[in-house]
């Protein structure tokens, strides 16, 4: 019992974050409003959202490269910024890696060398034995034991950024910091590396931040996502339960491609909302705490459509037209016009319709998460 609390301890805590910048011509921008999170022992935790909404500044904050306005960030229990009582612990004092999206290696330096450098630059001295131990261990970490002593501008990008890894890891950190690590990498080495990343994070159990706009990057390697926008947190989650429950239209336009559609709430009963929908009576039994007659937003995930030869009407189904197929391997990406809608849907290659044929799309209830569509304007009423 002892064992199992001491494992799920917090090693970060930030509560009532907040930092303002001033823009010139002195407008101020809130790039954290009152942002709090807690990050447990041996997470990958991944801030995600979109370009502007706060994710560098909240991990420069954590770091200490940044100073915020106002509350208060702990690693391992340490305060490490408080403004209540100006308490601000310098970055190189806070026991943290560190990989951003230009992995700023030293080019004059080889392999070894660089990984070195946080060591050599430590206030805590090392002996010469003692460095080579802990280089050779990082390197072999990121599986690059052999290129010790290759000039670091005669690596390929993949090999910079385990370089950079290394590096990070070389001070044994308690928190490892990543900013957007892989943007710089091709689609074929990112999803590599994407694998690499997973691996090293789950056999040394360190507790990592992860800050990506990429949403299967997210989905793929995180224990917890917290989705931000606009300066706050909206959502923090398992990435099956973002994905699946979605707290708002934003949260699951932005996890996934989806279909949102404005209705009006006709009634509930039995846990389950009857939405009418352009002419068509469509059922979810997700919850939700509108009141009939209210509008209502719906999230349809295109894969949760499915389509068939056009079929007598019946609930939770609609007639449409194939407009547009993109085949995707196994899957054939539609656009159905629905009265005027279009409505993306994802089909199996086995069974393709042609463009210009009348097809029927049936949802299935319990995968339409509902949302107050006054909460949400930043989605638009439909694709
Ligand atoms: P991206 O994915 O594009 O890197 P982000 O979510 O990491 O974006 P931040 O870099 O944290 O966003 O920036 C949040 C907001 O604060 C942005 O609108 C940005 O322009 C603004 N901002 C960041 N740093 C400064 C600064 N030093 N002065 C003024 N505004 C800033």
């Amino acid at each position: 019992m002892e064992v199992l609390e001491w494992r799920i301890i917090s090693v970060l805590t930030v509560n009532d974050l907040c930092k303002r910048f001033t823009l010139p011509g002195g407008r101020v921008f809130d790039a954290l409003a009152n942002v709090s999170l807690e990050v447990k022992e041996g997470q990958f935790f991944t801030l995600l959202g979109p370009s502007g909404c706060g994710k560098t500044t909240m991990l420069r904050s954590m770091a200490g490269l940044e100073t915020p306005d106002s509350g208060c960030i702990s690693i391992n229990n340490e305060t490490v910024f408080n403004s209540a009582n100006s308490t601000f612990v310098a970055a190189n004092r806070r026991k943290i890696g560190m990989v951003f999206q230009s992995y700023a290696i030293w080019p004059h330096m080889n392999v070894f060398e660089n990984v070195a450098f946080p060591l050599r630059v430590s206030q805590q001295r090392y002996s010469e034995q003692e460095v080579r131990r802990r280089v050779r261990e990082a390197l072999a970490t990121i599986r690059m034991e052999e290129f010790e002593t290759r000039q670091a501008t005669r690596l390929s990008g993949g090999q910079q950024q385990r370089l950079a890894m290394a590096r990070a890891l070389v001070m044994n950190p308690r928190l490892l910091l990543l900013d957007e690590p892989l943007s710089n990498l091709d689609a074929l080495l990112r999803e590599a590396m994407r694998l690499e990343l997973a691996r090293l994070q789950k056999q040394h159990g360190i507790t990592t931040i992860y800050v990506t706009h990429d949403q299967s990057e997210a989905l793929a390697l995180s224990d917890q996502i917290a989705v931000m926008n606009g300066g706050k947190i909206v959502q923090v989650g398992s990435p099956e339960r973002i994905f699946d429950a979605p707290k708002s239209a934003f949260v699951a336009d932005f996890i996934g491609s989806t279909n949102i559609l404005q209705g009006t709430l006709l009634g509930k009963s039995d846990g389950r909302s009857t939405i009418s929908w352009n002419g068509a009576s469509l059922q979810s039994c997700m919850p939700t705490e509108l009141s009939q007659g209210s509008q209502v937003a719906m999230s349809v995930r295109p894969a949760s459509i499915r389509i068939s030869e056009k079929q007598a009407p019946a609930l939770n189904s609609v007639a449409g037209l194939v407009k547009q197929k993109s085949f995707q391997g196994t899957s054939i990406d539609y656009v159905i016009d629905v009265a005027g809608f279009d409505i993306r849907a994802t089909g199996p290659a086995q069974t393709a319709f042609g463009i210009g044929e009348n097809v029927t799309l049936h949802f299935r209830p319990e995968a339409i998460p509902l949302f107050d569509p006054a909460k949400d304007r930043a989605v638009a009423a439909h694709v």
